[in-house]
């Protein structure tokens, strides 16, 4: 079978059976493949209402099409489940070369269910997979550890996905972890491995991937990178990466500074892309990728050498600005921290900047300060093995705001804490973070493309940001949630400002015949109401943001955003025109006429 390889693998941790069902060729013409035919099979194969903690809760890891072929930033893995951090859908996404390796053992996807009764490894050779016992050996390995440990005692070309000792303490914030530097960031992934006793996946494929006509196909992409890849508008990626964009956002007043109390950090100097080609060592890139933008720094903190891919621009803002450290020292070594016990870093920056500002603030002294550096790197082992303070901040923001008795404090949507735009420096942020289908992000529709980084709209009215956070696609920036969907099934990666009219042109060698604009933007809308479809029977929470990002009397004083404010009014009547655009009723609920408009095959 061309692009896929027809395969779903289903580990029974319960059982310790692994079985292989056909992938279902049905949902992948209406949901092409990533994050759309993620949620078809979450969609069907997690029981509605099912305690996200519970062993009937799977944990699915999902291909787009390109995965092993040579279409750059195509190669990347999406793991799925209902989030056990926020109740509701959750898709997150992983570079490196873990998907490729799934697709060479015969996979396009892998289904983990149940939970199994000790610490276990799963190894998976082509069609032979094992379980062997975690413990002793194993379980505590931190991500580094798990990932030497695999190769060595498995195969020397293992690919492991794996958690660290944050996904074993059910940190809610655990992440999952591939090629050491590579993370499943957002929404707990690596908690809900913890809870199936489930330490890693380790892989090893030998096959293929076919693609049909080999040498049209080939033709083809040769054609498409040397146009819409090597240009001005992806090289940044290469020459500078995300650090790019700490001058830009912080300029704006929208870079996330001691707990969103500002928008503009003066330490920022030290953490720009000036400051990190500095210490920047060599440049890598995920499994085919001809972007290659991921920056591996090397310095030293404390006496002791720190070297590793990232950090990217959410970390820098998170753990940097948003803590009041202007560092870069100390910064690497706190990311380096989180890679290696498995923690997400937008999380952990936004834990440990809540828990400095209750300590500044009298609240309760949780021996974290704004600035202070010696307590703050020891703060990701503290969260990850819940010692000291650290069972305190491994609450999570929500839970440890409202715990004492601040709950204003804590900026998170759906209990995802938010990324690194606040959206007193960016209004069409307050949109995307509010309809976000996984709670507290910035992947689903990217504003700050057109209000801060291009310039081409003002960032401090609401004017038409609703329909642009709906359609917008990549020509300015502007992503919307409809495109963000069908683009992150392909999977390409963010840092490709790819176009409907090129994801077409690659659609038609996976779907043989043509594909035009209108039912690539189709497919994406598609996508995104099957995830609000899924969310509404899960019972998702109001789509709101913190209200102090939009109250008039929450406006920065001081910065280059100061005085803006949407307004409560303002923000109200956005949320009722998306819900209008959108077809939705006032209760954010798809219609019938919708959801028979746009083919989604599943009803309430
Ligand atoms: S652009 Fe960067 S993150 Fe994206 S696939 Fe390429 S190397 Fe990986």
């Amino acid at each position: 079978m061309d692009f896929y390889k027809g395969n779903v693998l289903r580990i029974d941790l319960s059982a310790k059976t692994a079985t292989v069902e056909p992938l279902n060729m049905d949902w992948a013409a209406l949901y092409v493949g990533g994050k759309g035919l993620l949620f078809r099979y979450m969609w069907e194969y997690i029981p509605p209402k099912v305690d996200p903690w519970a062993p009937e809760n799977p944990l699915f890891l999902m291909t787009g099409p390109f995965a092993g072929t040579n279409v750059s930033t195509t190669s990347r893995l999406v793991v799925g489940a209902k989030s056990p951090t926020t109740g509701i859908l959750n898709d997150s996404y992983v570079g490196g070369s873990f998907a490729p390796e799934m697709k060479f053992a015969g996979y396009d996807a892998i289904i983990v269910v149940g939970k199994a009764p000790e610490p276990t490894v799963v190894t998976v050779r082509n069609d032979v997979v094992e379980f062997l016992p975690a413990a002793p050996k194993y379980w505590g390995l931190k991500t580094s550890e798990i990932e030497q440990a695999m190769r060595d005692d498995f195969d020397p070309e293992a690919k492991t996905l794996s958690i660290g000792p944050a996904g074993e303490t059910l940190n809610p914030w655990a992440c999952l972890s591939t090629d050491q530097y590579h993370k499943a960031g957002r929404g707990g992934h690596g908690a809900l491995m913890g809870s199936k006793n489930l330490k890693a996946i380790a892989l090893r494929g030998t096959g293929s991937v076919t693609v049909g006509d080999a040498r049209a196909f080939l033709a083809d992409m040769a054609r498409i990178h040397r146009e819409f890849v090597l240009t001005d508008d992806n090289l940044w990626a290469h020459e500078e990466g995300t650090p790019v964009l700490v001058d830009l956002v912080n300029g704006a007043g929208a870079m996330p500074t001691r707990n969103w109390s500002e928008g503009y950090f003066e330490g920022a100097k030290n953490l720009n892309s000036e400051s990190f080609q500095k210490i920047r060592v060599k440049k890598r890139a995920c499994y085919q990728c001809a972007i290659g933008c991921r920056n591996f720094h090397g310095t030293t903190f404390a006496g002791k050498e720190v070297r590793g891919e990232g950090p990217e621009y959410e970390t820098i803002a998170l753990c940097g600005g948003n803590c009041g450290i202007g560092d870069i020292d100390a910064l690497m070594e706190f990311n380096a921290e989180c890679d290696e016990w498995g923690l997400d870093t937008i999380s952990s920056g936004s834990v440990v900047g809540l828990a400095m500002d209750l300590t500044e603030k009298g609240v309760v002294d949780l021996g974290l300060r704004f600035g202070e550096v010696e307590s703050y790197v020891k703060a990701p082992a503290m969260i990850a093995k819940r010692q000291g303070a650290g069972a305190e901040l491994a609450l999570g923001s929500r839970a440890l705001a409202a715990k004492y008795g601040h709950p204003e404090l804590a900026m998170e949507v759906k209990n995802l804490e938010l990324p690194g735009y606040d959206p007193r420096g960016s209004f069409g942020m307050s949109v995307g973070y509010a309809t976000s289908d996984r709670g507290g992000c910035h992947m689903r529709t990217y504003p700050v493309g057109d209000e801060i980084l291009a310039g081409t709209v003002p960032a401090d009215t609401m004017e038409g940001k609703v329909q642009q956070c709906i359609t917008g696609d990549c020509a300015n920036g502007f992503i919307g949630q409809n495109f963000s969907s069908i683009k992150f099934s392909g999977i390409w990666c963010d840092f490709w400002a790819v176009t409907p009219q090129q994801l077409a042109q690659m659609f038609k060698h996976v779907f043989k015949r043509e594909v035009s604009e209108d039912e690539v933007m189709l497919m994406g809308e598609r996508i995104w109401n099957l995830g609000r479809l899924f969310n509404v029977r899960e019972g998702v929470q109001k789509d709101d943001i913190p209200k102090v990002l939009y109250a008039a009397s929450g406006a920065f004083k001081d910065g280059p955003s100061a005085g803006k404010a949407i307004g409560e009014a303002s923000f109200a009547s956005s949320m009722h025109d998306y819900y209008q655009l959108r077809g939705w009723d006032q209760n954010g609920v798809p219609s019938e006429e919708k959801l028979a408009q746009i083919g989604v095959d599943v009803r309430l």
